[in-house]
């Protein structure tokens, strides 16, 4: 189905609203705006009745695929159903009236609850101490990395280096550059999981931390935390922990246990606020003890005067890194997350985890029968299969493939990540998808792996179910090279 551009349902004269004399004394437009504002020509506004806007947006809304109409298996990306409760609460109008710069006294309800979210995440992850500013997992990364940076120079040591392992999330190095560090890749073993002969030969004494993912991209766990961890601080150097895989061990085991000195979460990812259109997200960032003093300031702070609590936003921290954000991180992200754990509990998180976990390895194992799995299972909440064997033996890509599932009502996993992965398809179902959907979609994938060996073309040219076709550069220069040598 397509659906016309709300310029083409435009006819003159229609309207969904006029708008009546205001009743206030009225001067001429001239007077009341520089003519050279004014503008000259009529602007040109589509012009509807409200019945047929609400229809042009219900109507593209249906052409949209989202996490509501079915499973986003994006590895990495965590792309659960969120309970629509969540906006409600993010919704009342006691948070959605506040004004960031209104009396502290006045606030209490707001600070309380970022107070209380706070000491969650801190309990969830093992960590003293959190900040709640940064927008999203990158900017979470940045300020921890800020962090270990000013760790460093208070101790008067310089170090400029940061080890990132291969198969990190690309925003890993990025924020490493961004903080002005050197990165440094450490190889991943045959297993898929960090090479400790390889992190001994990079961690010299200008190391200032090591970046880890656990579980890694590839949903392993890094079952030699211990040695790295050792290995890390034996260096003097800090672990920090890419904390937005958190859905694989909420309530089974905590980075801090594990030894991280500092974790950032994707609120937007494991704590439920929906995302995948550009946010906003919330990345917030913990850290151990010796690091909570050099957190962005404000700092949210519980005042206890003989059992008359109250919350304040305490701005005098003199080894603070500073302000990461404007005011106090995204709000109303802050409230989902906050709703998202007190709805569930010390239990229900657990269970969140341990139906991803489950989830993750009962697809597999049903995928495992068409497609490569290049790094042994068991996995934790994501696994990565390889499309080589499609590749090889009949010249259909995962990018194809992907394009293929489109047409089946499915939206593509995450492809080609982690780079160590050749023809990668990285796909995380999460908790929230019942057994009916998990097996309509391995029934789908299991189908294009058919069609691939059988029937190539339809998945070399798809998507053709969806209201856009393909739309891929490389593929058409493909065809235009396969053109060329026909000639
Ligand atoms: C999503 C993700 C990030 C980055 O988070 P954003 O909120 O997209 O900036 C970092 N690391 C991993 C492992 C991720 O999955």
């Amino acid at each position: 189905m397509k659906e016309m551009l709300i310029f083409d349902l435009s006819r003159n004269g229609r309207r969904g609203i006029r708008f009546g004399a205001s009743g206030l004394p009225s001067k001429p437009v001239e007077e009341l705006v520089p003519g050279r504002f004014l503008r000259r020509e009529p602007a040109d506004l589509p012009e509807l009745p409200e019945s047929e806007v609400v229809r042009h947006f219900i109507r593209l809304s249906n052409l949209n695929y989202h996490v509501d109409k079915n499973m986003y298996p994006l590895g990495s990306c965590t792309m659960k159903y969120n309970p629509k409760i969540n906006d409600c609460t993010s919704d009342l109008q006691g948070f959605t009236s506040m004004h960031p710069l209104q009396p502290e006294s006045t606030a209490q309800g707001s600070l309380r609850l970022m107070y209380e979210l706070g000491e969650m995440l801190c309990e969830i992850a093992g960590m003293a101490a959190v900040t709640l500013q940064p927008a999203a997992g990158a900017h979470g990364e940045l300020t921890g990395i800020l962090l270990i940076k000013k760790y460093h120079e208070s101790l008067g040591s310089k170090r400029n280096k940061l080890l990132v392992v291969d198969s990190a999330h690309g925003t890993n190095p990025a924020s490493a550059a961004i903080a002005n560090y050197d990165t440094v890749s450490v190889n991943s073993n045959a297993e898929g999981r960090t090479d400790i002969e390889d992190l001994k030969t990079k961690l010299t004494p200008d190391v200032a931390a090591l970046m880890l993912t656990n579980p890694n991209t590839l949903g392993l766990f890094e079952k030699e935390i211990q040695t790295i961890e050792e290995l890390v601080h034996g260096n003097g150097s800090l672990l920090y922990m890419d904390g937005a895989n958190m859905n694989a061990l909420m309530g089974i085991t905590r980075p801090g246990d594990m030894g991280f000195d500092i974790v950032h979460y994707n609120l937007h990812k494991t704590f439920s606020a929906p995302h995948g259109g550009g946010g906003p997200g919330s990345g917030p960032v913990g850290v151990c003890e010796k690091l909570a003093p050099f957190l962005p300031v404000p700092v949210i702070e519980q005042i206890d005067e003989n059992g008359n609590v109250s919350y304040t936003m305490n701005t005098d921290k003199p080894e603070s890194i500073g302000r990461m954000m404007n005011f106090y991180g995204n709000f109303a992200v802050l409230v989902r997350a906050y709703t998202y754990i007190r709805m569930l509990g010390a239990e229900g998180v657990r269970r969140v985890s341990e139906n991803a976990i489950i989830n993750a390895n009962y697809l597999l194992s049903r995928l495992l029968e068409k497609f490569e799995l290049p790094y042994p299972k068991p996995v934790m909440h994501e696994f990565c299969l390889s499309g080589d064997r499609q590749k090889k033996q009949h010249n259909v890509r995962t990018l194809d493939i992907a394009k293929r599932l489109l047409d089946y009502g499915f939206h593509a996993p995450t492809i080609y990540f982690p780079l160590i992965v050749s023809e990668a398809l990285m796909i995380e179902p999460t908790e929230t998808e019942t057994i009916e959907t998990l097996d309509a979609f391995a029934e789908a994938l299991l189908a294009i792996a058919d069609e691939a060996e059988n029937n190539p073309e339809l998945v070399l040219n798809a998507p053709t179910e969806t209201p856009v076709k393909r739309l891929d550069e490389a593929q058409a220069s493909r065809k235009l090279n396969v053109c060329f040598f026909g000639c």
